[in-house]
């Protein structure tokens, strides 16, 4: 019996030919089979000859639990709810969850390398939180760059706060991002983004730093400084965003 090729498949097997290669119509049905979450489907890659299950190269491979169970912790992560209380609700260990969690992380990003394209730099905005992770002694930066007009978190660096992860991050940014124009880029006071900016992305931005200034948990007045650049495009962009160029008090 000839089998139709299967269009929405590709050869999972790394050494194959057509690996990841969807519409070569040579991926074709080929058993089915049993498992405690229900019957499943094997497909065949006519190219390489070796089988595989419909759950291979996705997060869902041999997880021993439903393909919903992994869809509801996932959502719920994605909603802030902590592991320990998707590990009561569920009634699954916290370490299930935890790898779940770690698993559905490696496949978001492995997507985005795949599929994100480069976007076009127009304003970035760079940031660093800090956070505890088990002790209060060592506490943890992390550093985030967002395209803003795109909406893309374009890179990331965990550690400590100081010149090397700067400059990774913007490294980051220069390898991932089109830069067709001079873009705006802006981050808090933290001296070592002046100094990366000016080494790293010299006349290719216009540099400005955004300082809050806060009093009982609250903004008081936003200040804000040119660094780099023609105080025109600064002015320009000011003008466009409708925000003052130099600084903001605010009641
Ligand atoms: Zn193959």
């Amino acid at each position: 019996m000839k089998y139709k090729p299967v269009k929405d498949r590709c050869c999972q097997n790394k050494e194959c030919r057509d690996h990841r290669k969807f519409g070569e119509g040579n991926i074709i049905r080929h058993s089915m089979y049993k498992t405690r979450q229900g019957r499943r489907r094997r497909y065949l890659c006519k190219t390489c000859k070796k089988t595989f299950c419909s759950t291979k190269g996705t997060p869902y491979y041999r997880l021993h639990k439903s393909c919903s169970d992994f869809d509801e912790v996932v959502q719920m992560t994605v909603e802030r709810v902590g592991i320990s209380s998707i590990s009561r609700i569920k009634c699954f260990s916290w370490n299930t969850i935890a790898s779940w969690q770690n698993l559905a992380c490696q496949v978001a990003g492995e997507f985005n390398d795949q599929n994100l394209k480069a976007p076009e730099l127009i304003e970035l905005q760079a940031d660093e939180i800090c956070t505890f992770a088990w002790t209060k002694k060592k506490p943890v930066w992390i550093f985030v760059a967002i395209e803003v007009w795109s909406r893309m978190w374009i890179s990331k660096v965990v550690g400590s706060r100081n010149y090397r992860n700067i400059k990774t991050l913007l490294n980051q940014v220069i390898d991932s991002c089109r830069i067709v124009n001079p873009f705006i880029f802006t981050t808090d006071g933290f001296e070592p983004y002046s100094w990366a900016a000016k080494n790293l992305l010299g006349s290719i931005c216009s540099y400005a730093q955004v300082i809050k200034k806060r009093r009982k948990n609250r903004v008081i007045n936003v200040e804000r400084r040119l660094i780099i650049g023609p105080s025109q495009r600064w002015d320009n962009f000011c003008l466009n965003q409708k925000i003052p160029p130099q600084s903001t008090p605010h009641s």
